[in-house]
């Protein structure tokens, strides 16, 4: 059976934990404070927090804006559920909007969903392919968006519009306008959850990048103690000879990351350029390959004149299927031992969300894409043999469901 996306976990990735295991220093500590700097090098940003999740990095950045009861969060519908639950613990109102063809939030869309009550845009980056950061930019600023903004609390004040939220969870080097994730929104979260391009197992990193007067070093700062309890001395500074009183001086959350998974981020790193992108890209143009002579794929867009994708997922989607034909497709795929997965079952097909009163009816787009998606394989270790393996089961499956 050929996985979907099992880790690259070789002997450097083991040698860098057990380094760290054998060190006595296994939580936060040097090597998730030079992980942090690193991905701050790699990306052009100004600061990098790390976290135990992007998720927990999605709910802090939304809670430090004061976004709660009364506020709105505008948000693709097709997306994990992650980037809406996070709305959903701030007690505010996730407002879904439509996708275009290239699976990412439609801007247009965004401007028509804006109210007085908006203070937040959360962009995602599906499959790891840039969202149009101009056009959402060029959004928040207008004139009419900026005056009807409602600024409540001191950073609202401040900013003095919606803040763009990236989630940033598939894109971790993906290119815009010759620029990484990282410095295309005010804050951009990144995941390294194991199936992500970037894996700690479990992990996830916010990329401050503020517009001035804000100080994104000194917000750094302020983070690392709200996301370690509040508490003024994180565990390595209490270990310095006679340094036991610590305070707290805020009621914080606990989501630091620790130097175990910060190690296997480290080694991910850098080989993450070179390597893994190399690697992804060219598996992508493999399948991309494959599948061009034939009247039923649409190919994902992965490259444009202002976007580079990170090569996240493969979303293939098949051309005139409902959402019976491509689960059967996928069923036979299955059959020939390979792997696949849909991305994602829409926000508004979730139990949960429909019994708020969601319906996929509302979002067209983001329902045609769902039911005719089909994400193959992508992982660092795929070989050519197995991507031969995929595209012949995938043509197979096709022909037949579609000649049935
Ligand atoms: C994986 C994912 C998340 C959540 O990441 P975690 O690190 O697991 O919290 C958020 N948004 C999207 C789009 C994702 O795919």
């Amino acid at each position: 059976m050929i996985p979907f996306s099992p880790p690259r976990i070789d002997q450097k990735i083991i040698d860098e934990v057990i380094d760290t295991l054998k060190s006595g220093w296994i939580t936060t500590g040097p090597k998730t404070k030079l992980f942090e700097k690193r991905l701050s090098a790699f990306n052009g940003a100004p600061a990098t927090l790390c976290l135990n999740s992007a998720t927990a990095g999605l709910e802090l950045m939304l809670r430090w804006f004061g976004v709660g009861e009364g506020d709105e969060v505008i948000l693709p519908a097709y997306t994990y559920s992650a980037t809406a639950n996070v709305v959903m613990h701030c007690g505010a109102k996730p407002v879904f909007v439509d996708v275009r063809d290239d699976f990412n939030i439609d801007p247009l869309k965004i401007r028509a969903a804006i109210t007085a009550r908006t203070k937040v845009v959360m962009p995602v980056d599906f499959g790891g392919y840039p969202c149009d950061y101009d056009a959402i930019k060029a959004i928040v600023e207008e004139p009419e968006n900026r005056s009807r903004f409602q600024a409540r609390t001191e950073e609202q004040k401040m900013l003095g519009r919606i803040l763009i939220l990236s989630d940033a969870a598939h894109s971790l080097g993906a290119m815009y306008r010759g620029k990484r994730t990282g410095t295309l929104a005010d804050f951009s979260v990144f995941s390294f959850h194991a199936v992500k391009n970037l894996t700690t197992a479990e992990g996830g990193a916010v990329s401050l990048n503020l517009p001035a007067p804000f100080d994104n070093m000194e917000l750094y700062k302020k983070l690392c103690v709200r996301t370690l309890h509040g508490q003024d001395k994180d565990a390595l500074a209490k270990t310095q000879k006679g340094n036991w009183r610590y305070d707290i001086v805020e009621a914080g959350y606990k989501m630091n990351m620790t130097d175990v998974l910060a190690s296997i981020g480290l080694v991910e790193l850098d080989r993450y350029a070179d390597d893994t992108l190399v690697k992804r890209k060219w598996i992508c143009d493999r399948y991309s390959e494959a599948f061009k002579g034939k009247s039923w794929a649409l190919l994902p867009v992965m490259e444009s004149e202002t976007a580079r994708s990170c090569h996240h997922l493969y979303p293939l989607r098949i051309q005139g299927v409902n959402e019976t034909q491509r689960d059967a497709i996928l069923q036979r795929i299955f059959n020939r031992d390979v792997s696949v997965n849909v991305h994602f079952i829409p926000i508004p097909m979730m139990s949960f969300y429909k019994s708020q009163g969601y319906a996929i009816a509302d979002f067209p787009n983001t329902y045609r894409l769902y039911a005719s998606e089909i994400s193959l394989p992508v992982f660092y270790d795929l070989t050519e043999e197995q991507i031969k393996q995929v595209t012949t089961a995938v043509i197979q499956s096709v022909e037949e469901v579609m000649s049935s």
